[in-house]
C-alpha cells in the first residue's frame, strides 16, 4: 500500500516519518519541498538521506488528481476541472486581482444540503474528497500558476472554501486540509485570508471555533425561517436563531471581528425592501458591528426555476443595510464566461439559453495545459 503525502497535515506526516524511524525535522524538510517548492519526485529532494528517498519511493506519492479540463476566462480567472473517479468531477477556480489571488477549493464532489438555487445541490452528493483531494487543488494551482507564470513568490494568498460542496459535512477531511494551508512550513497562509463558507451547519460551527478557527462566511439567503426552510432545506434543523446564536459564539474565537453573510440575490423571492428591513432587524437585535452582508447576483439554470434580481433591486436592497450601518458589498461575478462564477460549479445545469453566455464563451480560451509532472514515484 501506498499513500499519498497530500493527505497528510504536519503532525500527521511527523507520524508517518517516525514508523519510518525518522525524527520531526525530516517530516518538515519533506513538507517544505512538497508544499513550498511543489516537488513530487523523491529523488529531488536533495537534503534528504539516499536511504529515506529510496524508502519513501516505495512507500508513497505525492500526486494530484488528473486535470480534464482547464479553462481562462476574459478577466483572467482560471478555472480547472478535476477527475476525482467514478464519473465525478469537481472544480477550483482561481481569481486573480491586484491586491490578492484567491482559490475558490471544493470540499465534496456534491451536495448533501440541496438549495434551490444551487446548480451544485441539483447534483446531489455523490462522495466527500479526501484531505489530500482538497489540498491537492491548492497545490496544483499554486506551483502550476508558480510556473506558467515564471513566479519564484507565492501567488495565492487567499483561500475561500466556496467550490461544489458543504465543507462542515467533510469536517474530518476538512480540518488537515486547513491546517496546510495556514502552517509556516506550507503555505503559511493568515487564518484571516483561509474562509469556510457554510450553509449553516450549527454543531460543526463550534466545533470549527475550537479546531481552527479561520474566517467564516455563512450562507443566510432569507431574512425569516419561513422562507429560509424553502431555500436551504437545512435550515429546518438549524434555524436562524440558532445559527444567529452560533455566528455569535464563533465570534469569540474568529480572527475577524465580523461573519459574512452571503445573500443569493433571487429575483421576487428573497429581494424585496421588506426582506432587507426583516435583515435589518435581524441583525440590530444585537449589539455592534458584528457581521458584513456580500450580496451574490444568481447564476441563473433552468432548473431552478428562479431569476436573478435587476441590478436596480440589488443597488436598492444594498442601500438598505448600509443605510442602517451595515456594511454591504455586492459581489462582482468573475470568470461568468467559462462558468466558474457562484453557483456555476456544475456547468451541465447551467441555462445555456442566454445570449450573452452564448456570445462570451466564444471569447474564453481554452489555455494550453501544463501540467506537474504527476509520476507515480512508487513503481517507477
Ligand atoms: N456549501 C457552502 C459553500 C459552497 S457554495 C455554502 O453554501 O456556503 C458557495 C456560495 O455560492 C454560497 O454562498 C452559495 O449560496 C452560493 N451560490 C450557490 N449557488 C449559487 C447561484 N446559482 N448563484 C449565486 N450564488 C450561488
Ligand atoms: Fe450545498 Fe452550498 Fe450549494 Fe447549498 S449552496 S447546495 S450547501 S454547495
Amino acid at each position: 500500500m501506498t499513500v499519498n503525502l497530500l493527505d497528510f497535515d504536519l503532525d500527521g506526516l511527523a507520524v508517518f516519518c517516525e514508523r519510518l524511524g525518522e525524527k520531526r525535522f525530516r517530516a518538515v524538510q519533506l513538507f517544505r519541498w512538497i508544499h513550498q517548492r511543489g516537488v513530487n519526485q523523491f529523488d529531488d529532494m536533495t537534503d534528504l538521506a539516499k536511504s529515506l528517498r529510496e524508502k519513501l519511493r516505495n512507500l508513497a506519492f505525492i500526486r494530484s488528481m488528473p486535470v480534464v479540463s482547464q479553462h481562462l476566462s476574459a478577466d483572467g480567472t482560471i478555472k480547472w476541472l478535476f477527475d476525482v473517479g467514478d464519473g465525478n468531477a469537481v472544480e477550483t477556480v482561481f481569481i486573480p486581482e491586484e491586491d490578492r489571488g484567491t482559490l475558490c477549493i471544493s470540499s465534496q464532489a456534491g451536495c448533501a444540503v440541496g438549495c434551490r438555487f444551487c446548480s451544485t445541490g441539483h447534483q446531489g452528493f455523490s462522495r466527500n474528497l479526501t484531505t489530500g483531494e482538497i489540498v491537492a487543488q491548492l497545490w496544483f494551482a499554486e506551483h502550476f500558476l508558480r510556473q506558467h507564470l515564471q513566479r519564484e513568490e507565492r501567488i495565492i494568498s487567499n483561500v475561500v472554501m466556496m467550490g461544489m460542496g458543504e465543507p462542515l459535512q467533510n469536517y474530518t477531511a476538512l480540518i488537515p486540509a486547513l491546517r496546510v494551508m495556514l502552517d509556516d512550513h506550507g503555505y503559511g497562509l493568515s487564518r484571516r485570508r483561509v474562509t469556510v463558507s457554510t450553509s449553516g451547519i450549527v454543531p460543526m460551527m463550534d466545533r470549527l471555533s475550537q479546531d481552527c478557527p479561520v474566517a467564516l462566511a455563512v450562507s443566510l439567503h432569507a431574512p425569516n425561517d419561513a422562507l429560509r426552510d424553502t431555500l436551504v432545506p437545512l435550515n429546518v434543523k438549524y434555524p436562524l436563531a440558532q445559527l444567529v446564536a452560533a455566528c455569535h459564539r464563533y465570534l469569540a474565537f474568529a480572527p475577524r471581528d465580523f461573519i459574512t453573510f452571503e445573500y443569493c440575490m433571487l429575483d421576487g423571492v428573497n429581494d424585496s425592501e421588506q426582506c432587507a428591513r426583516q435583515l435589518v432587524e435581524r441583525v440590530k437585535a444585537h449589539p455592534g458591528a458584528w457581521c458584513k452582508f456580500n450580496l451574490i447576483p444568481f447564476n441563473p439554470f433552468p432548473a431552478s426555476g428562479l431569476l436573478c434580481s435587476s441590478p436596480d433591486r440589488v443597488q436598492s436592497f444594498a442601500r438598505i443595510l448600509n443605510d442602517a450601518g451595515i456594511t454591504t458589498t455586492v459581489r462582482k461575478t468573475r470568470g461568468d464566461d467559462i462558468d466558474a462564477a457562484c453557483g456555476q460549479l456544475a456547468g451541465d445545469v447551467k441555462d445555456r439559453t442566454r445570449v450573452a453566455d452564448r456570445i462570451a464563451k466564444q471569447r474564453s480560451i481554452r489555455i494550453k495545459l501544463i501540467p506537474l509532472p504527476t509520476v507515480n514515484v512508487s513503481g517507477v
